[in-house]
């Protein structure tokens, strides 16, 4: 199964990638989680062009594309993927087209999950992070066992990431309007889009996508 699973910032790509990628079995190949990591090690040049996304910027279609791509070309993903937050411009959309095609290869489906405005401004400003494992919470509706504690991996420094400071989500949101919705547009013309409600739960709006898959992509 090759997906895109894409939607504006706080739509939970991350969580519903996650349980995607479990669900069929394939890696789960997060531009933002990739990016962290790089940031995290220090590692010269990209490290700098990487930090750019905690102030809030989009990466050059460049660097997206050689970093998306070179996970792409990893032997784990060369049976299926779910990509999350990659591709975000129409350009990036086309040049992991023509990757694919050059493989013998397209996506089975794009899954756009929706939510309203205010629903993301709830999320995100009441969303906390470990920075250890990347794992993710919400202050009121799944905080963790122990206030600032990772129930995942025991890490003691649960922190907002400076991404999801209230001026930064407005941000964020407009960077989203101007430059990745287009490519909803790209793959509704190729009959690769299935939007779902994202509101709700997550085992509820996890559930609406498997449906909405199981009519266009069986397996
Ligand atoms: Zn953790």
């Amino acid at each position: 199964m090759r997906l895109l699973i894409t939607g504006s910032p706080g739509a939970g790509k991350g969580t519903q990638g996650t349980r995607l990628a479990a669900h069929f079995g394939i890696p789960h190949l997060s531009s933002g989680d990739l990016l962290r990591k790089i940031v995290a090690s220090g590692d010269g040049a990209v490290a700098q062009s990487a930090r750019a996304i905690s102030d809030g910027k989009m990466v050059s279609d460049e660097t997206a594309n050689a970093l998306m791509l070179g996970e792409l070309d990893k032997p784990e993903a060369a049976n299926g993927f779910v990509l999350d937050g990659y591709p975000r411009t129409l350009s990036q959309a086309q040049t992991l087209t023509a990757f694919l095609a050059g493989r013998g290869e397209k996506l089975d489906a794009v899954v756009a999950l929706e939510v309203s405005e205010v629903a993301v401004i709830e999320r995100l400003g009441n969303r906390i992070t470990c920075p250890q494992c990347g794992e993710t919470y919400h202050a009121l509706v799944s905080p963790p066992k122990v206030v600032g504690v990772c129930d995942e991996c025991g890490y003691a420094g649960l922190t907002v990431r400076p991404d999801d400071l209230p001026e930064r989500i407005t941000v964020r949101l407009r960077l989203y309007t101007e430059r990745t919705e287009p490519i909803l547009g790209y793959y509704r013309e190729q009959n690769l889009l299935t939007p779902v409600n994202a509101e709700g739960t997550e085992n509820d709006v996890f559930a609406r996508i498997v449906a909405a898959l199981k009519k266009v992509a069986p397996l």
